[in-house]
């Protein structure tokens, strides 16, 4: 029969489910994931920070995704106008991997979801979470409805909600928050970029500024296949304005705003649906519970300016699943400050480069001319994904950010 218990149910298969689930099961804990789609399958979030190389590398996933042949990428370009700069992620503050990768997230999240069944973990596609009971047993009952519609339910000692923006656990136990970040719309789509200009850097991740509204800016993710990822974010009352185009012509329409941006796409042949989510930035009441706790996406989400969402979402599943091994060995353990509070460090580093990105002030820092080197490999840092080392000063008091930019417009 499909019943069963388990030490471990994940909800969800992305990257936050698939490391932790291959973590726990190569610490001997009997991991169940069930998943609501088939892989492939499409996700957003396709620029990948060094450190997230790190989590891939403790879960055994590192050599199966290098060897997929993604398309490498050594760090991040910026466009405003006239204005480009760049940052080169070998060239930063903290130790560890200076290089990674932009992945088509549907190839990705295969490959690190076969790595963990590999690994020994039972993953059930097509099977979604409805419901979560704690029962007086010490063990939560889920019950899961499968794409043929039969239903059944599962029992676990403890449960890892990484369903990212389906959000089952928040939506289910109510854990719910407003996020303090505002309301944005992202269109974005797959081209055949043909991009013939002789200086573009395919190794870097390229974000525009709108050229009038410094709220409005893009990115351009190109790929090893010759295609490329290509997005706008807007705010809600830009994209209202807009609302009686189509979503294709809206994107379409921003991107001839834009400078290298457009000059590099004057060939692109836009051949796949345009996709769209808003609302993204999410929050919530507590991370954890007696028989929970939530990863990546599922917990908060912030922006996804500095493609910070899978990094997070990665150390998120490293954190949680050493956590929860030492508490299924029977040791005495602390969510909150063995995991909520660290991983908190990190999203609050990024939370504060954010604000400081939709204020002006790290666009400032970011296009001033006179860089002082030793504090460009600190801000090469965090942008590298390394938000949790406290011996980086603006890790450790990430408003200096605000010092800075002052000191950059003098
Ligand atoms: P996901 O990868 O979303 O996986 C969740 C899985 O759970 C899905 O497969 C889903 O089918 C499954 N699921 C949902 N509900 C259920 C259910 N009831 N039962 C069973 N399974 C369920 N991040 C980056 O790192 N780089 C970027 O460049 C980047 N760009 C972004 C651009 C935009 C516009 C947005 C909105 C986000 C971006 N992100 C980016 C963020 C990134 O997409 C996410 O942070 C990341 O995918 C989170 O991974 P996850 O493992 O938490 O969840």
């Amino acid at each position: 029969s499909a019943n069963g218990s388990f030490d471990v149910v994940i909800i969800g298969a992305g990257p936050s489910g698939a490391v932790a689930a291959a973590n726990l099961t190569r610490s001997g804990h009997n991991v169940l994931v069930l998943e609501k789609q088939y892989f492939p399958r499409f996700s957003i979030g396709e620029s990948l920070l060094p450190q997230s190389m790190e989590f891939l590398q403790q879960a055994g996933m590192l050599q199966a995704v290098i060897e997929a042949g993604f398309q490498f990428k050594n760090g991040a370009a910026f466009a405003n106008k006239e204005q480009y700069d760049f940052f080169d992620f070998r060239e930063k503050f903290s130790p560890g991997w200076g290089t990674t990768y932009q992945v088509q997230r549907a190839q990705f999240d295969k490959i690190l979801a076969d790595c963990a069944v590999k690994e020994g973990t039972e993953i059930r596609y097509g099977h979604a979470v409805e419901s979560y009971t704690e029962l007086e047993n010490n063990t939560v009952q889920l019950h899961v409805c499968d794409d043929q519609n039969n239903e059944y339910d599962v029992s676990a000692k403890f449960v890892l909600d990484a369903s990212g923006f389906g959000r089952v656990l928040p939506k289910l136990l109510n854990l719910e928050k407003e996020s303090t970040l505002s309301t944005r719309v992202s269109l974005f789509t797959h081209v055949e970029d043909r991009i013939g200009l002789k200086d573009f850097d395919r190794n870097k991740i390229l974000i525009s500024v709108h050229p009038e509204n410094s709220e409005i800016w893009y990115w351009l993710i190109p790929f090893s296949n010759g295609r490329s990822s290509v997005g706008v974010v807007l705010p809600r009352s830009v994209y209202e304005q807009h609302q009686d185009q189509e979503d294709e012509l809206i994107l379409k329409h921003f991107i001839t705003q834009t400078g290298k941006m457009c000059e590099s796409l004057t060939e692109a042949q836009f051949d796949t649906a345009v996709g769209k989510l808003a609302g993204y930035s999410s929050d919530v009441t507590q991370m954890s519970g007696k028989h929970f706790a939530l990863l990546g996406n599922a917990g908060e989400f912030l922006d996804p300016v500095f493609s910070s969402g899978v990094t997070i979402a990665l150390k998120s599943a490293s954190l949680a699943s050493a956590v929860l091994d030492k508490q299924l060995h029977g040791e005495q353990v602390d969510w909150l400050s063995e995991y909520e509070q660290p991983l908190k460090l990190g999203i609050n580093t990024f939370r504060t480069f954010v604000e400081g990105w939709y204020d002006g002030s790290l666009q400032t820092v970011i296009f001033t001319e006179q860089k002082n080197p030793a504090i460009k490999e600190m801000i090469s840092s965090v942008l590298a994904g390394y938000a949790w080392d406290t011996n980086n000063p603006y890790v450790n008091t990430p408003k200096r950010l605000h010092v800075l930019a002052q000191l950059c417009q003098k």
